[in-house]
């Protein structure tokens, strides 16, 4: 049992070194130093920790006892334990919008062109520092400020300076705002 952390460490080391090549079951086995539970060792991997690693399941062209990392980029929380029910209430939530910088899905990414901004689960209270996967505790963040490329939360635009902005904007920008809005709050514009 004490050799379980020892071996899942050894494991993610010798995916990372091979990112992009087919890895086979004897091979990561024995990279792990031998560990009985390997295969649970690389779901944990993959599952708790958001590590890409594909098996037979995800790609066609890989046999029963191959698996494969793509790439060392770690998917987002929402992608691991966090149930589909929890994600869709917490966006309908923040009005499928990014709580850090403001986005909303579908909008051009700022920082790709062709791409359009895509949301994901970020946690209010890091589960570092004891937070949890519920509802309560997540909040919908763009991949942008969940990468950390916008290196701080804007902070929160006072009344008086939003006003003046919408008002001095173009009148269909003005009725997208509106449009937004109406779809937000629906008929109860005064809550
Ligand atoms: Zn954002």
């Amino acid at each position: 049992m004490a050799r379980g952390p020892g071996s899942k460490k050894l494991i993610l080391e010798f995916f990372l070194k091979n990112i992009g090549q087919v890895l086979e079951s004897r091979d990561i086995q024995e990279a792990s130093g031998g560990a009985v539970e390997w295969a649970r060792r690389v779901r944990e991997l993959r599952n708790e920790e958001g590590y890409q690693i594909l098996s037979h399941k995800d790609r066609a062209d890989l046999k029963l006892n191959q698996y494969l990392l793509e790439t060392d980029v770690r998917l987002p929380a929402f992608a691991r334990n966090i149930s589909k029910e929890t994600r869709a209430r917490v966006l309908e939530r923040n009005g499928y919008t990014c709580q850090m910088c403001g986005v909303a899905a579908g909008d051009p990414d700022p920082f790709g062109s062709s791409r359009t901004v895509r949301l994901t689960m970020g946690h209010i209270l890091d589960k570092s520092k004891g937070g949890d996967d519920s509802a309560q505790n997540l909040r919908a963040v763009c991949t942008n400020c969940n990468e950390g490329l916008q290196n701080t939360a804007l902070p929160k635009p006072d009344r008086i300076h939003l006003l003046a902005q919408i008002r001095r904007a173009t009148i269909s920008d003005q009725k997208a705002v509106l449009d937004w809005l109406l779809q937000k709050f629906g008929q109860n514009v005064a809550k």
